[in-house]
This record gives C-alpha cells, sequence and structure tokens, in this order.
C-alpha cells in the first residue's frame, strides 16, 4: 500500500533519522569536543530497548533511513547487535554509521555481518602530528587500518569526511583529492560550521565550496559533475579518470536547507529537528520503561511540524548552538 509521509510545515518530507548512540568519545578533536563536558550516566543514556521502540515508531511514520553516530558509535558495546535489530524493522531500508575508524579495523567484520553497507569516516588531516594536535590522541595509524579494512571488507561507499579549517588543513585538500585518484573512496569537504558555544570557532576560518573547488581544480585539473546515487547534503565531483568522489557539504556558504530531510535524536534521547537550532524535544521521558506507541508518536509528529525553514547560522554567522557536535551527533 502507500508509503506513510512524515512532514514538516514547510512541506519537506522527514524520511531520515541520526541517532547518537552515545556521548563518549575516544579522540578529544578540539574544535568538536568540550573540556568542561562531563559524560551522562548510562543512565540518561537510550538504551538499546529505547532506540529500537522510537525506530519503530518513527518507520511506521515514514522515516526509512537510520544513520548511526556519537560521541563515537564504535565505543557502544554490542552495536552490531543494534544494526541487526534495526534492520529487522518493517520499513526500514537504510543503515549507515558514522565513526571515527578508530576501532574499525577490528570491528569493521562484525558491522558487516550485521547488515551494515554504508560507512562515513571522519578524517580531517593525513599528517600523522597534526591529528595528534587536532585529536589529542596518537591513533591516525589505527585510522588508516580502519580505512583500509573497510574497503577490504567491500563496505560501499565508504566515505571519509573531512571538516576543513583554515590555518589548520586547508593546505591538505589537495593531498585529500589525490586519494580519489587511486582508491574508491568519496573524500567530502565539510564547511566548518559555528556549533558549540565553547568552541573557538570564528568566520575567518571557514573554507566556503567555492574557495575548495578553486582550489582543487587548480591543482589537479577539471572537476566533473556527477550525479548522486542518493539525495544527500554533498554536490559531487569526479577528476576525469578518478575511481573515487570529491563532495562538498556547503552547509555554510551555500545550505541545502530547502531539501532538508532529517532529525537527529541525542544521546540523552533530545530530538533535534535541526543541527543548528537549540530547539529540542524530550523523547527520553516518553520512551522509557517501553514508552507508549501514540504519545512517541505525538511527540515527533510535533517536533517535525516546528522544524524550522532554514538554519539561524545561514543568517547570523556569528550565531553557534550550545552543545558541541559530540553531544549532538554529527
Ligand atoms: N565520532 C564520530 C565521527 O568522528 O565521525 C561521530 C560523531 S562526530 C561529532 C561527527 C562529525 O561531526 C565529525 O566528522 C566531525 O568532524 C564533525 N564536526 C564536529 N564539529 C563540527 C563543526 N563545528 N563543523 C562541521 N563539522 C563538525
Amino acid at each position: 500500500m502507500f508509503k506513510p509521509v512524515l512532514q514538516d510545515g514547510h512541506n519537506r518530507r522527514v524520511s531520515y533519522v541520526r541517532i547518537s548512540v552515545t556521548d563518549r568519545c575516544n579522540l578529544r578533536c578540539s574544535y568538536c569536543s568540550d573540556p568542561s563536558f562531563s559524560f551522562r550516566d548510562r543512565a540518561e543514556i537510550l538504551s538499546y530497548e529505547e532506540i529500537i521502540q522510537l525506530v519503530r515508531v518513527l518507520a511506521t511514520l515514514g522515516v526509512d533511513k537510520v544513520r548511526l553516530t556519537g560521541g563515537e558509535p564504535l565505543v557502544r558495546r554490542h552495536l552490531d547487535s543494534l544494526i541487526t535489530r534495526i534492520g529487522e524493522i518493517a520499513g526500514i531500508s537504510d543503515i549507515s554509521l558514522t565513526t571515527n575508524g578508530v576501532l574499525l579495523e577490528n570491528l569493521a567484520h562484525s558491522l558487516w555481518h550485521a547488515g551494515l553497507r554504508r560507512i562515513n569516516i571522519s578524517l580531517d588531516t593525513l599528517d600523522r602530528q597534526k591529528f595528534v594536535r587536532i585529536t589529542g590522541r596518537d591513533y591516525f595509524d589505527r585510522v588508516r587500518a580502519g580505512i583500509e579494512t573497510a574497503l577490504a571488507v567491500g563496505f560501499s561507499p565508504v566515505k571519509i569526511n573531512a571538516v576543513v579549517m583554515r590555518g589548520v588543513n586547508d593546505d591538505e585538500l589537495l593531498d585529500f583529492a589525490r586519494l580519489t585518484l587511486k582508491y574508491p573512496l568519496h573524500i567530502r569537504f565539510i564547511e566548518y560550521m559555528p556549533i558549540g558555544r565553547a568552541s573557538t570557532w570564528s568566520g575567518a576560518e571557514v573554507v566556503t565550496e567555492a574557495e575548495m573547488l578553486e582550489r582543487i581544480a587548480a591543482g589537479l585539473g577539471r572537476l566533473e559533475p556527477v550525479a548522486a546515487a542518493s539525495s544527500g547534503p554533498a554536490r559531487l565531483y569526479r577528476i576525469a579518470g578518478a575511481p573515487g568522489r570529491i563532495g562538498v557539504i556547503a552547509a555554510m556558504s551555500n545550505h541545502f536547507c530547502a531539501t532538508c530531510n532529517r532529525i537527529r535524536v541525542t544521546a540523552d534521547g533530545r530530538l533535534r529537528p535541526c543541527l543548528l537550532s537549540d530547539n529540542e524535544f524530550d523523547l527520553k521521558g516518553v520512551l522509557h520503561g517501553g514508552g507508549d506507541f501514540a504519545k512517541i508518536a505525538a511527540l515527533v509528529r510535533q517536533a517535525v511540524a516546528g522544524k524550522s525553514a532554514a538554519h539561524e547560522m545561514a543568517c547570523n554567522a556569528e550565531r553557534k548552538c550550545a552543545r558541541m557536535m559530540s553531544t549532538i551527533g554529527g
């Protein structure tokens, strides 16, 4: 029969949820984590049962795509069992994962067997020393091994997400782009967003999509636009003959709010209709103890109905949302 449709107040269909399974992370990226933040008690974090109940409700409303994120999702035990169970929920057709890759080498096979096929790995530098400076941890080799294992196991596509920050890693645009000449990787450059009051973000550090594309084309030749396989936020390009793709997520300079189809759920169970707005709805309260299907659905509908037309940072880039990305779920 007809698929259910969850629609917001601006006629956008919401079909995609990003769920943070933990606020904990094994890296301490300077721009993503707040040194004064203390992790929540286990009781405050959504249990796997609560996540499954939530996804069941979302699926009946019209959500068909789930991404698991964090914190660092792979630090939560038995993530593979959660993936298997989400995959069994009627109506869910796509599950993906965003990870920093530190634990991926050992977990890639079990994630694959659980049914995961798509994976995004965050990596902001190809330089080991710089990796230590950005993340506070000497795990570059582990991430590289994680990426190699993901490719060998057969995940497709393997996407590498790099947040481009002027003066930090923008000198590596070409090095990242060159990886697409050799590997079937999707390198996705992300514009640096003003997230987290504790962050040192400044507009001067944002490298826009236009500048990135110009610098890559100047160094490596013309970029051919490529049609995206799914309706994601990245615009895709290819260097002639390359097996990989180059994508840019221009959340600041060319935001894609008009086609936004997603909502987010933080590890402590707050539904955020927009990444860059602090408007949140307390799902944890209604999910507690199994949760009443109708109440959960009503809260989701209420949150989605009020989803803003466009994020506030598009109009006022100096404004930062309160939470750091590590506690929202990127
Ligand atoms: N630990 C996982 C990882 O590293 O992919 C998942 C969570 S992490 C918060 C998700 C993504 O958010 C990372 O790629 C990170 O670089 C990105 N991120 C954090 N703060 C950001 C910001 N201010 N602007 C753009 N992206 C940001």
